[in-house]
């Protein structure tokens, strides 16, 4: 790292320092330590706001000094590299409330939405039963418009508040999102989501709970989560199923560093030891090579992949 690099970083800090003295703002914090997947370099300048006014203003003072904003949510669905991320990243961990009012649940960005789908339980209200197990935020889950068992968030959510660029508030209806499968426009329009409305139905609990248990079953006994990983790394290709190609490739348990195309579901590839990004990203090439010369189908990644290479 240069010296007029670090200088920047820097002042960068001590400038959204000085307008927001009570910030919990760090200097080349590694995203790692806040990723599901265990990877990815540092980030310049790392905060985790408590206020929605903090977001407005952090996003003015990155504008003035053309650096750019990367939210992170649980990294769940993301590879960060191993050279990090330049510019401001925000963590939204801590703006995490949910609550109901009647058949609604409204929750923050960065709530888990494994525990709105248990707060819908608990309050006998069905539709979040598919999202019981996805390790992401609400944040994340709608960016992607996550989803799991024939349900998606696109069926449960009825209004998100968002902030845009110029850090003004926006309600959105679901249909403004134009989610469609694993996707949004969220990126394209630069929006921060900052909450979610979902609308659901009441239900018996012991119903609710009968689903969440068999979804939870049928994850637990396919998918490999007694490792870190960003889930399934590949899309379904239209009338395929990405895992079985990858699967009749040959490929699982094909490992470059500490990456491993899962030996349980192919689709996954698992952080088996200490991987670093570039193995993740080495591995993705080796299978979509593999894939392409074997059955003529292009995998296209669901997982995203940001930030610099390693300079080392
Ligand atoms: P991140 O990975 O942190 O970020 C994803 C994108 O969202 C990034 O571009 C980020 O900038 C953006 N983002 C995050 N928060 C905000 C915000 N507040 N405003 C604007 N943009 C934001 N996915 C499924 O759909 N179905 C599944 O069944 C599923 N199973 C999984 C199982 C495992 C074991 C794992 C590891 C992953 C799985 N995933 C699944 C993938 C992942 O959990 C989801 O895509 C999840 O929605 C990502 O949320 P996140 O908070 O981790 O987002």
């Amino acid at each position: 790292m240069g010296t007029t690099f670090m200088n920047n970083e820097l002042n960068l800090y001590k400038r959204i320092l000085n307008k927001l003295p009570d910030l919990n703002i760090k200097l080349a914090e590694p995203v790692k330590n806040h990723a599901y997947t265990k990877l990815g370099g540092n980030a310049d300048v790392f905060i985790t706001p408590n206020k929605y006014d903090e977001i407005s203003t952090v996003y003015k003072i990155a504008k003035e000094e053309n650096v750019p904003v990367t939210l992170l949510g649980h990294g769940s669905n993301l590879i960060v590299k191993d050279g990090g991320l330049r510019g401001i990243t925000m963590h939204l961990k801590n703006l995490n409330e949910v609550r109901t009012e009647n058949s609604t649940i409204i929750a923050q960005a960065g709530a888990s939405i494994i525990d709105v789908s248990r707060q819908a339980l608990e309050q006998h209200l069905s539709g979040l039963e598919f999202a019981c197990g996805i390790p992401g935020t609400v944040g994340g889950a709608l960016y992607m418009n996550a989803g799991a068992y024939g349900g998606q968030i696109s069926d449960v959510l009825v209004k998100a508040l968002v902030m845009n660029e110029a850090g003004e508030l926006l309600t959105l209806s679901s249909e403004d999102l134009s989610l469609s499968y694993r996707k949004s426009n969220i990126s394209a329009n630069k929006y921060v989501v900052l909450e979610a409305v979902f609308n659901l139905k009441q239900a018996e609990y012991a119903d609710i709970k009968e689903k969440m248990d068999e979804f939870t079953f049928a994850r637990e006994s396919k998918q490999p989560l007694e490792y870190p990983s960003c889930g399934s790394v590949f899309k379904r290709p239209p009338g395929y199923f990405a895992g079985k190609l990858i699967q009749d490739s040959g490929l699982q348990g094909k490992r470059i560093g500490g990456a491993e195309v899962s030996t349980k579901h192919a689709g996954f590839i698992v952080n088996v030891d200490h991987a670093t990004s570039q193995d993740y990203i080495d591995l993705i090439e080796v299978i979509k090579t593999t894939v392409k010369q074997n059955f003529g189908i292009d995998l296209e990644t669901e997982v995203i992949v940001i930030g610099e290479d390693n300079q080392n």
